[in-house]
């Protein structure tokens, strides 16, 4: 698996107030990933700093494994983290025209990328008479003109209908199905579900869940566990009545359950079949219930 990004215990203070604390989490290449969590816990900062336009106070990011500079690997980087803003006067064809120029690219890659955000009987008018909605789709259209290897998304359906909230959702989608990697930040839990396959769950600065956004919802919890053997570790849970189902993530197994199971029994069964754990970790089903505790303070927060 190939590492676009790799962040390493980021610590932000902007004087007295403390808005990241120790945040770490690896992006992997062809994946959707959510930043998640409530007005003011740090995902715009987050998404700043790696991109090289909020200073960090201590900690470490990598773009690309570390091969190149930040400068450099930001050419493959894909960024919208502002409300979109063309020239007002210009077509959307012409705006993107301007970028292409800007950033030496081919025209020819303007038709392909107005068809991917369905813009194309729109691209002889004006920005001025876009809808804020078509706007963003337009700013999308222009940050995936040079093919970039990650799209970077901050809040990318607010403050848009709930038609133009779906079509933005679908072509993020459409866009990871082609292969680009995702990293959006939501305060939308549903969003998150929707649209993307894993997340880091942010409260205040500090992260409460990093992973599979699957494995944030299961209901029975699941655990993460690591053996010498994980395929004997696999092959032995596959038979144990309280498991649903395995899956593999970077090297862990993944446990998910459809019964109760604590991880004192879970491990007494493992130890009696002879299989010793290097790692064993229950994620609680109370995750579910911070993120709706997360998602309740969001929406009274945007009231
Ligand atoms: P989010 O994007 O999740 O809403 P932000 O990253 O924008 O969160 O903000 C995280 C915290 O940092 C908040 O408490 C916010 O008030 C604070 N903050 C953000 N930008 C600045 C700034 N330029 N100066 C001072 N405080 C800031
Ligand atoms: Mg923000």
């Amino acid at each position: 698996m190939e590492t676009i990004l790799t962040i390493e215990n980021l610590h932000k203070r902007y004087g007295r107030i403390q808005a990241l604390r120790n945040i770490s989490f690896e992006i992997q290449k062809g994946r959707v990933y959510g930043i998640l969590g409530p007005n003011g816990s740090g995902k715009s900062t987050t998404l700043g700093i790696v991109l090289n336009v909020i200073n960090r106070t201590s900690g470490i990011y990598s773009w690309f494994g570390g091969k190149m500079q930040t400068h450099e690997a930001l050419k493959k980087v894909g960024a919208i983290i502002e409300r979109p803003n063309f020239y007002p006067y210009m077509t959307a064809e012409e705006n993107l025209k301007l970028v292409c120029k800007i950033k030496s690219i081919d025209y020819s890659k303007i038709n392909e990328k107005l068809d991917l955000v369905g813009l194309t009987e729109r691209k002889n008018s004006k920005f001025s008479t876009f809808s804020l909605g078509m706007k963003q789709r337009l700013a999308i259209a222009s940050a995936l003109l040079n093919d970039p290897e990650i799209l970077i998304l901050d809040e990318p359906t607010n403050g848009l209908d709930p038609q133009g909230i779906h079509q933005i959702r679908d072509i993020i989608k459409k866009i990871a199905s082609q292969g680009t990697t995702i990293l959006l930040a939501s305060h939308l839990l549903d969003e998150v579900e929707k649209v993307c396959s894993h997340v880091v769950v942010l409260r205040k600065g500090e992260m409460l869940y990093s992973g599979s956004v699957d494995g944030m919802s299961a209901n029975e919890g699941f655990f993460e566990l690591q053996s010498e053997d994980n395929e004997a570790l696999k092959s032995v849970l596959d038979d144990h009545p309280a498991v649903d189902r395995i899956t593999e993530e970077d090297g862990k197994i993944l446990v998910y359950l459809k019964s109760e199971l604590s991880a004192a029994h879970l491990n007494q069964f493992l130890f009696s079949k002879n299989i010793a754990l290097s790692h064993l970790v229950k994620r609680k089903n109370s995750l579910e219930a911070q993120f709706l505790e997360l998602t309740k303070n969001a929406s009274v927060q945007n009231n």
